[in-house]
């Protein structure tokens, strides 16, 4: 099997890499609660998976190689249910900006942040917003769940898309983790918790408020419906979702300049 780990290497195969003009993933996940039945490991486990999985698939147009999980992430509204660690906004911005510097220092150019959280969404884009006009390296994020969107609706019987220690998460852990997934009450132990009602405010309006507002447990989502061979085709299919952004050459092409003659104003990175 390919060596995709970067803590894995010898620093001349890292350089060797940089040579190559390799993609870089850093997965970015979390330390939280999920639920009573699934260890406070998931987010950065799954992470870890389906960013390994998509360098070796994405191998084979170009080399992809994939840093340790950031997997300390943004878990405030996960604290009250214990078992979390989080990170402030500001700490977390300023761990991915010195990660993201170090990695150009090696001369590496495309690097894609691939999250499993979902705490750390508006935060990744927001550090790429600010990050992206500042270095020479083109900065992509994504969210497998999102990334596969379509296939997991097609897959999944009890939701849409993916919640939280739900059946989605509980399927994927059975697969990986076996020995860490209690089955014992997993049809009684359903949260209907409507999405992410708890951020929202009137139609369109943004709040905080911790998860707990919506679910006793910790968990959003049925879990009675999982099973590890649904799990295996959701971290499949995650896996293939992200590898085909990272061969897409639109990802990581520079971008157009429609400026016309004497409309110029600063440079931009090309
Ligand atoms: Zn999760």
């Amino acid at each position: 099997m390919t060596e995709v780990a970067w803590d894995r290497m010898k620093a001349q195969e890292l350089r060797a890499l940089a040579e190559k003009n390799a993609v870089v993933i850093i997965p970015v996940a979390s330390i939280e609660q999920h639920g009573p039945h699934l260890p406070v490991m998931v987010d950065t486990r799954l992470g870890q998976e389906i960013a390994h999985r998509a360098a070796r698939k994405a191998g084979d147009a170009r080399p992809v190689v994939v840093t340790p999980v950031m997997w300390a992430g943004l878990s405030e509204h996960h604290m009250p249910f214990g078992g979390t660690l989080t990170l402030s906004h500001e700490t977390f911005r300023m761990v991915l900006r010195d990660l993201v510097l170090a990695i150009t220092r090696h001369g590496f150019r495309d690097i894609l942040i691939s999250n499993s959280h979902g705490g750390n969404i508006i935060a990744c884009q927001q550090f790429i917003d600010e990050m992206a006009p500042q270095i020479d390296a083109t900065l992509v994020f994504t969210c497998y769940p999102m990334e596969a969107q379509e296939e997991y609706a097609a897959i999944l019987e009890d939701q849409e898309t993916m919640q939280h220690a739900c059946e989605a998460e509980t399927s994927m852990m059975m697969a990986l983790e076996p020995e860490l997934v209690d089955t014992s009450e997993l049809d009684k132990i359903a949260q209907n918790a409507g999405g992410p009602k708890f951020l929202k405010a009137g139609k369109a309006g943004y709040r905080w408020r911790p998860f707990a507002h919506v679910t006793a447990n910790g968990l959003a989502g049925n879990p009675a419906r999982s099973s590890a061979e649904k799990g295996e085709r959701l971290i499949e299919i995650g896996a293939e979702a992200v590898a085909a952004l990272i061969r897409d050459p639109e990802t990581w092409a520079a971008p157009d300049d429609l400026r016309g003659e004497g409309t110029g104003g600063v440079p931009f990175r090309r």
